[in-house]
């Protein structure tokens, strides 16, 4: 999903160049350019990332980032005009995640969005966005990290899940993507495949059901959210 990165900054040609970098950096991004309108924003917006300058019109920088922290741990970014403010504000503990001083660069401000939401989100985040890594030219699978050990044939319907993620497969189309001929395989046999694979996968991240039957129709596999 698209992460939302809300902007507050009463000068619109910076704010207008921080759009542009986060748009190209795949952010959806937005801006408001008057402190009081800062909270309510939040509030009814819920930005994934905070860019916050220091010296706003009606309301200033370290309010808005106090009155945040009363309801919501959403990074923050603070933006500001000299750097020996940095040490003050770092001392005021504000709750800010990084301070970026000004003139600075847009790509130094993008390189700093992505650390802050990496260290926020979390390993488990990075995790979730592919709990298994396939190698093909090694024809090994990662799951959770961990290594498994598949029969070729359950490497192949695996591969063949994994590329279609989503959708959902009979059993005589599995068969058909794994098997060059039918020789004397009846569909039961994706069905002991999927078997062990849940198996295998299951061990190597519990709780997740990643393999899902279909009534009547077959199999797919989800990644989840
Ligand atoms: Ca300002």
């Amino acid at each position: 999903m698209t992460q939302k990165i809300l902007v507050v900054e009463d000068e619109p040609k910076i704010a207008k160049l921080l759009l542009d970098y986060l748009k190209a950096a795949g952010y959806r991004g937005f801006w408001v350019d008057d402190g009081a309108a800062a909270v309510p924003t939040i509030q009814g917006k819920r930005p994934d990332l905070i860019l916050l300058d220091l010296m706003l019109p009606n309301k200033d920088g370290m309010t808005i980032c106090k009155e945040v922290r009363a309801f919501s741990d959403v990074p923050i970014i603070m933006l500001t005009a000299r750097v020996e403010e940095i040490d003050r504000l770092l001392g005021l503990e504000l709750g800010a995640d990084d301070y970026v001083c000004k003139p600075f660069s847009p790509r130094e401000v993008m390189a700093r969005v992505k650390t802050v939401l990496r260290r926020f989100n979390g390993p488990d985040q990075l995790e979730a966005e592919s709990p298994i890594v396939i190698d093909l030219d090694r024809r090994e699978v990662r799951a959770g990290g961990q290594l498994l050990t598949l029969t070729p044939n359950e490497f192949n319907l695996l591969n063949y899940l994994l590329k279609n993620k989503g959708r959902v497969f009979s059993r005589d189309q599995l068969l058909d993507a794994i098997y060059d001929d039918f020789r004397d395989v009846s569909d039961r046999t994706i069905d002991s495949h999927i078997k062990n694979l849940r198996k295998k996968l299951g061990r190597a991240l519990p709780g997740r059901e990643l393999i899902m039957s279909i009534y009547g129709v077959g199999y797919k596999l989800e990644l989840g959210a």
